[in-house]
């Protein structure tokens, strides 16, 4: 094939994920059918840009994959390049996918750490179940050793980082004993959460991570639209070579694919998914993002955006989908949260109706709902926390709608 007809042949694959889907059709059998796609995917997405995360200036992919991924989604992702994996621990039951383990040396693989005693909220940060927590996860999974060692969820506020180090020592323990290399931690806000006292957002409690200097990244939640204390914090970390990585990054958009009326009105040729991956790899100032993907297709309209610089066209649909999301999908900032006399955990409970909206994953959403003590019917209806809520969110409506979705039969 000449050169120039491969090349026109990638940007047609690039352009229409249904072409993949597609696959080389009919004649194959089913198990060569499935390969074929997930090579045709790998081809239309490319290779992923690599970028240098934190000081220590590991070479990552500028997209991590994560335990939950579809074997096939995995397999296409190695082939792309893909090297980072969030939350690999959790392979253990289904195994790592052979290509990874095969190749352990390639690949940066995270071991997530949760609290124990309780939830993320009420459980504890405790130096030797963190120790054994990940020496189990290294036997269950084969993988000898974790890249990085990541406090799932972060902590409650500076003063519990100042004060509480027993994960770090947990971490250092490990690391002196080879079985983990780096220190980072995901961060979610806390500001108002009437179960932890004292919390504070994810934007003071980053900060104060970053002047603590011990921890070499950080998972934060990151959307596309109007996030001024969240963009400041990532300014500050790009400037002192911290590293960040956007998680929770897609919103609203599952619920934007499936109704036609709006994808007819983004401009030709893009996308919510592949606007989104071209916004968060080259027009943020975030060094690596985690966008979760469902299915052959979604991979290759998401990831085929990586390294991508934004078109005028990308930017009128981002323009279009802050719109629509501001309306509809909460960015989980917790700014609303101290000001609810009701203690309605709102960002709580709007995160988990993105699960259902937009993930499609309502019984995972409908569990974690169950587990709230204060629910979406616990709102009165003040309206209070509009007045601090940045995208204008109609909060009271929002809630009741997620509480007629989560709550069940
Ligand atoms: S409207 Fe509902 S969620 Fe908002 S402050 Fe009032 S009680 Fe809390
Ligand atoms: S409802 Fe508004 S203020 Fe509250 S977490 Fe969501 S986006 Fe932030």
């Amino acid at each position: 094939m000449k050169q120039e007809t491969r090349l026109q042949r990638r940007e047609f694959l690039r352009c229409s994920a249904a072409a993949v889907v597609a696959g080389l059709g009919g004649s194959l059998p089913r198990p060569a059918r499935a390969q074929a796609s997930i090579e045709e995917a790998a081809d239309a997405v490319g290779r992923l840009p690599r970028t240098k995360l934190g000081k220590g200036g590991r070479e990552v992919s500028v997209l991590f994959g994560y335990a939950g991924m579809p074997p096939p989604l995995v397999e296409a992702a190695v082939r792309c390049g893909m090297n980072y994996w969030h939350m690999a621990n959790r392979w253990g039951d289904a195994g790592v996918p052979p290509a990874i383990l095969k190749n352990r040396e390639a690949h940066y693989c995270q071991v997530t750490v949760d609290r124990v005693g309780g939830n993320h909220e009420s459980g504890r940060i405790d130096e030797e179940a963190h120790y054994a927590f990940v020496r189990e996860s290294l036997d269950r999974t084969g993988l000898r050793y974790f890249d990085d060692m990541q406090l799932h969820f972060g902590y409650h506020s500076a003063a519990e980082l100042k004060a509480d180090r027993g994960f770090v020592r947990a971490f250092e323990r490990l690391k002196k004993e080879g079985r983990v290399r780096h220190l980072c931690l995901s961060q979610h806000g806390y500001a108002g959460n009437s179960r932890v006292p004292g919390g504070e957002s994810a934007a003071e409690v980053l900060s104060a991570v970053m002047r603590d200097g011990v921890y070499e990244h950080a998972q934060l939640m990151y959307s596309y639209g109007e996030d001024p204390a969240t963009t400041r914090f990532l300014e500050a970390a790009r400037k002192k070579g911290f590293g960040t990585t956007a998680m929770k990054t897609s919103r609203g958009i599952g619920r934007m694919r499936e109704d036609p009326e709006f994808m007819r009105r983004l401009p030709e040729g893009t996308t919510p998914h592949n606007a989104l991956t071209r916004w968060l790899t080259t027009g943020s100032n975030v060094d690596t993002a985690v966008i979760r993907v469902r299915n052959l297709e979604e991979f290759v309209d998401t990831y085929s955006g990586a390294g991508r610089p934004l078109r005028a066209a990308d930017l009128r649909a981002l323009e279009l989908m802050t719109a629509r999301a501001d309306r509809t999908a909460c960015r989980l900032c917790t700014e609303c949260q101290p000001h609810c006399p009701e203690r309605v955990p709102i960002a709580e409970i709007l995160r988990f109706a993105r699960y259902a909206l937009d993930d499609r994953d309502l019984d995972s959403a409908r569990e974690l709902y169950s587990g709230l003590e204060r629910r979406a019917d616990a709102c009165v209806g003040c309206r209070t926390c509009m007045g601090h809520c940045p995208q204008g969110l109609e909060i009271p409506a929002t809630l009741a709608q997620a509480h007629a979705l989560l709550r069940g039969a």
